[in-house]
This record gives C-alpha cells, sequence and structure tokens, in this order.
C-alpha cells in the first residue's frame, strides 16, 4: 500500500556536519535508504520558533512574523500543515520537548499532543519518544510530529557544539528515531530533520555552522541513497503535504520534493 502517514522528526540544533561524522549505524543506514542533503537549509534567524515555525507555514521568519523565540501572530494569517491536515479530516499528533512550540498551529487543530520539559528527567527525548510511539500505535494518527531538544539544550548549550556531549545526544536522538523506523517505516514515510545548527555554546547567525543541517526522506516516494539539492525547511510542509494527497496552502514559498 502506498504511504500516505507522515511522521516528522525534529533534532533540536543537530548540524549537518555533526550528524555525518557521530557515528551512529543509522546515519549509514539513512544515507543508504533515504532521499536526503547533508547541505539543508535553515532560516534567517536559525532559532527554534521561527525555524519550526517556518517548517509548519512554509516561509521565512520575515514573513510569519516571529523573529525570536517569543511568539507574534502574524499579521496575515493563513493556514499551515497542522490547519490544512485539520481541514482535510484527518489527524495529527505533536510531541515537544520545548514548550513554545505550542505556537507551531493554532488552537484546536492537533488531535493530539504531548509536552515534556527538557530538564525534567534524565531524557526527555526518550521518555516522549515512548509517548509518541504508544500514540502510533494505539492511536494511529495521519501526521505525527516529534521534537527532540536536548541535542540543543544538554548538549550545544550546556556543554558547547561539537562537544562529548553534544554527540552523546546525538546518539540518544539517533537511537530514538531508529526505534520509530524499525517499528512504524512501513506504515509511515518518516522525515528526520534539524532546525537549525550551532557554534560554540550559541546559534542565530548566518554562518554554515547555525545554517546547514541534514534532512532525510525515507518512505516509498523517495528514492534511497539519492543525495538531494538546494533543499530549505520551507520545503517539509509541501512535501508533507503531497505525500499526505493535501493541496499546498498558496501562501507556502517551499516546493514538493515530490
Ligand atoms: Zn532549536
Amino acid at each position: 500500500m502506498k504511504q500516505n502517514k507522515v511522521i516528522l522528526v525534529s533534532i533540536d540544533g543537530m548540524r549537518a556536519d555533526a550528524f555525518a561524522a557521530c557515528g551512529h549505524p543509522l546515519v549509514e543506514y539513512l544515507c543508504k535508504n533515504a532521499s536526503y542533503t547533508l547541505d539543508g537549509r535553515s532560516v534567517i534567524p536559525p532559532v527554534t520558533l521561527p525555524a519550526h515555525l517556518s517548517i509548519f507555514y512554509s516561509v521565512p521568519p520575515q514573513r510569519h512574523g516571529t523573529l525570536n523565540n517569543t511568539y507574534v501572530s502574524p499579521v496575515r494569517p493563513f493556514d499551515g500543515l497542522i490547519e490544512t491536515i485539520k481541514h482535510a479530516g484527518k489527524t495529527s499528533a505533536a510531541f515537544f520537548t520545548w514548550e513554545p512550540l505550542r505556537d507551531i498551529t493554532r488552537p484546536d487543530m492537533l488531535t493530539y499532543s504531548e509536552f515534556a520539559f527538557a530538564y525534567s528527567m534524565e531524557s526527555a527525548d526518550t521518555y516522549l519518544t515512548d509517548r509518541a510511539m504508544t500514540c502510533l500505535r494505539e492511536r494511529k494518527p495521519d501526521f505525527l510530529f516529534l521534537h527532540l531538544v536536548e541535542t540543543d539544550e544538554k548538549g550545544g548549550h550546556d556543554h558547547g557544539w561539537m562537544s562529548g556531549e553534544y554527540f552523546d545526544r546525538i546518539k540518544i536522538a539517533l537511537d530514538n528515531l531508529e526505534r520509530i523506523i524499525r517499528e512504524f517505516g512501513d506504515e509511515y514515510a518518516i522525515i528526520l530533520t534539524a532546525d537549525h545548527g550551532g557554534h560554540d555554546r550559541i546559534h542565530g547567525m548566518d554562518i554554515p555552522e547555525d545554517m546547514v543541517i541534514p534532512m532525510c526522506f525515507l518512505g516509498d516516494a523517495f528514492e534511497g541513497g539519492k543525495t538531494l539539492d538546494g533543499v530549505s525547511l520551507l520545503d517539509l510542509a509541501p512535501t508533507i503535504a503531497t505525500i499526505m494527497g493535501l493541496s499546498a496552502v498558496r501562501e507556502w514559498e517551499g516546493k514538493s520534493l515530490i
């Protein structure tokens, strides 16, 4: 059966060169079985809330209006990915380890959602992955978004980008993604992205360390081992909509990769 359901996993703050160098076996698996890029682009500024709004609304921060981690409602609102899924009568779920991501959609649009605070336990990433997998098993949403923040918070900001602790958190995040692929990879197209990279203990600048991210597209709509050029966060919503059989919203600026 052709896949028409999607899981999107965002590993917060994961640089493309760190993904390539981390040594986790899933990296080789994805480079062989997914269409992918190690030269994907974040948005300016490469900061968590603006970047995730650009993922879900397919426009740069200058157009959605949130230019830092404080949400600003847009002057001219339009539907993003979650609203489009809802209006099509399909179901969506969001699991996030950073609470401001509630603003990736307007209220009353998600079917299921859960938040766990990154510092509330040894690994909120792993806890939330467990919760997301339970939702996938029991509720079978048409779309599920899983946000894993600890690479950014407990790796990059606490210890520095490219530090040992940073790589440790990437490996935990990829362990979690691997569990999802193993159990749900037949039923769902699975997309991996980061929102931005980082340098020293910060991010937010228009430099390659902050801007260049890995993006992997695994599923029957994507050719395994194919490298993609010119992909940005804005392309995620149109691509996901295409897999799900939905039309892109007129205001979206990104392109479908299918
Ligand atoms: Zn981030």
